[in-house]
């Protein structure tokens, strides 16, 4: 039996061969709640085996026609899917902030970024061009052509559920991939409503692109289906370390990208409002629930210049609004769930506990859906403790300090995990050391989040990825296919 789009409180169903489909109703199912008010937005269900095989069914039967489609025929339905996205981007931006709970401004960049790697995808016929060499001997030529690599499965966090499936879905299929996606079990309704448009765009056949609802169970699916030729995965280091193994023992291509721990090095000659902008956006936007999130400031210079930088963070970060990230005077969200927030809170308390000092103490009842943490800042924890080396993934700031900048990037390149690192500096010389020097692929100067642009790989290092080849730029389009050298002679 059909069903539309995903309304309030509903089970929703899943999106396969141009169908939205009902899940047999005795599979367990989540509550995907508004994490501002707690009001159950829908019911997901935890779809398995035979859900993810009707998918794959549904995407391999359309591959052989959408494979041999023109590259220029594929990049216009891609371009439409963009002129769709874009009418409706503010719709999706407030469904955005519904779910997952971010704030509007900050939902609507994230559509916006989506978009953008849709943009780049449009480019796909100089994007896929190959290479040739003449005349390697006599008479014979050489030349390199890329092939779409068949059934892609995408697997999606909650924290950026518009923009990361977008990482994705353009890309695989201007490629001549066919695609099915997983997104988040927490916050599915922005991909649900993502599937209703691209159903009705006639430029992208059924079953190019399907959607299955699910949590651990429709993930291990995707892992040992043989019809899934590859795997673009983004979530938490662990699991990421879970999936790309999994992959390598069957064969299946895959990027896996991982979570993060970034830390902000804050010299004494920044520019105090460029920094103290920089660092409160970084630490406390979306309440710290990004893989580019600054988590850790790295103060340098004497104890007096780090104490009057910590001073000036603090209070700034003390006049920030937290609340519902639907009221435009809100500057914190609430986290994903109340369980998160609980997770976030123990993890203070130890820090706590282990002789930190709570600078500035964000904790408060959870607020109206038991969710709200409000920024909080920790002084004096060790290299060794978990608010320095691990993502807590809320709004909590662990400050750490360095006398300059090479024992600031002693600091940061400890760090098991290589996403992002800025620095603030009027200095040049030290902007320039340190990028050369930092371990990490996304680096910002100045800039406190060196958020991802679809012309460019978005390049994690270390344990912020399990794979070569990242999201966006010319490393999505040699994941999405195989390379074929042909060596001819006549
Ligand atoms: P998560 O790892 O819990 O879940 C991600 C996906 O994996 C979900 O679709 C989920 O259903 C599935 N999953 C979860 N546990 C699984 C398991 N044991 N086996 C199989 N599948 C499983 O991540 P999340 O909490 O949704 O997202 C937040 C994390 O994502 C953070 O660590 C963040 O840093 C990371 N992240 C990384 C990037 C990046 O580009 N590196 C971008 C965004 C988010």
């Amino acid at each position: 039996m059909a069903t539309t789009a995903p309304e309030t409180g509903k089970l929703i169903g899943n999106y396969v061969g141009g169908q939205f489909v009902d899940v047999d109703p005795s599979r367990d199912r989540l509550e995907d709640r508004n994490p501002a008010t707690g009001e159950v937005l829908a019911q997901v269900p935890l779809s398995g085996a035979v859900e993810v095989e009707a998918a794959v069914a549904a995407a391999r039967a359309a591959f052989p026609a959408w494979r041999a489609t023109s590259p220029m025929v594929r990049a216009r339905a891609v371009m439409k899917l963009r002129e769709v996205l874009d009418a409706h981007r503010e719709e999706l931006a407030r469904l955005l902030t519904t779910d997952m709970g971010k704030t509007f401004d900050d939902a609507f960049g994230e559509v916006g970024r989506g978009i953008e790697s849709v943009e780049h995808a449009c480019a796909i016929p100089v994007l896929l061009k190959g290479e040739n060499l003449e005349g390697i001997a006599t008479g014979v030529d050489v030349e390199l052509v890329r092939q779409p690599v068949g059934v892609i499965a995408a697997i999606t966090p909650f924290n950026f559920p518009a923009m990361i499936p977008l990482w994705f879905l353009p890309y695989a299929i201007a490629c001549g991939n066919t695609f099915i996606l997983k997104p988040s079990e927490q916050d599915p309704l922005v991909s649900m409503r993502i599937m209703e448009l691209i159903d009705g765009i006639d430029e992208i056949p059924k079953g190019v692109v399907n959607l299955v609802n699910g949590g651990r169970d429709c993930v291990e699916a995707i892992l040992e289906s043989p019809g899934i030729n590859g795997v673009s995965f983004v979530g938490s280091a662990t699991t990421a370390r879970i999936i790309a193994t999994r992959c390598a023992e069957v064969g299946k291509r895959c990027q896996a990208l991982g979570g993060a721990k970034n830390s902000m090095v804050l010299m004494p000659d920044a520019d105090p409002d460029v920094m103290t902008q920089g660092v409160l956006g970084s630490a406390f936007g979306a309440a710290g629930q990004r893989c580019l999130a600054g988590s850790v400031a790295v103060l340098v210079g004497s104890k007096e210049e780090q104490d009057r930088t910590l001073q000036l963070v603090v209070e700034a970060a003390s006049k920030l609004v937290t609340g519902d990230g639907a009221d435009p005077a809100t500057d914190v969200c609430p986290v994903v769930t109340p369980a998160s927030r609980e997770r976030i809170e123990a993890e203070i308390a130890a820090a706590e506990a282990g002789g930190c000092e709570i600078v500035l103490d964000g904790r408060r009842d959870g607020g109206p859906g038991g969710a709200e943490l409000a920024p909080t800042i920790i002084d004096g924890a060790g290299p060794d403790h978990n608010v320095i080396r691990e993502e807590l993934f809320g709004p909590v700031l662990a400050i750490t300090r360095a006398a300059d900048l090479a024992e600031a990037l002693e600091l940061v390149n400890a760090s098991r995990y290589g996403n992002a690192s800025v620095i603030f500096t009027s200095s040049g010389k030290a902007a320039r050391d340190y990028r050369y020097g930092v371990e990490a692929g996304m680096v910002g100067v100045n800039v406190g989040v060196a958020a991802p642009v679809a012309w460019f790989p978005f390049s994690g290092w270390k344990d912020s990825i399990d794979g070569d080849l990242h999201a966006n730029g010319s490393d999505a389009v040699r994941f999405y296919t195989r390379s074929k050298v042909v060596t001819s002679r006549w």
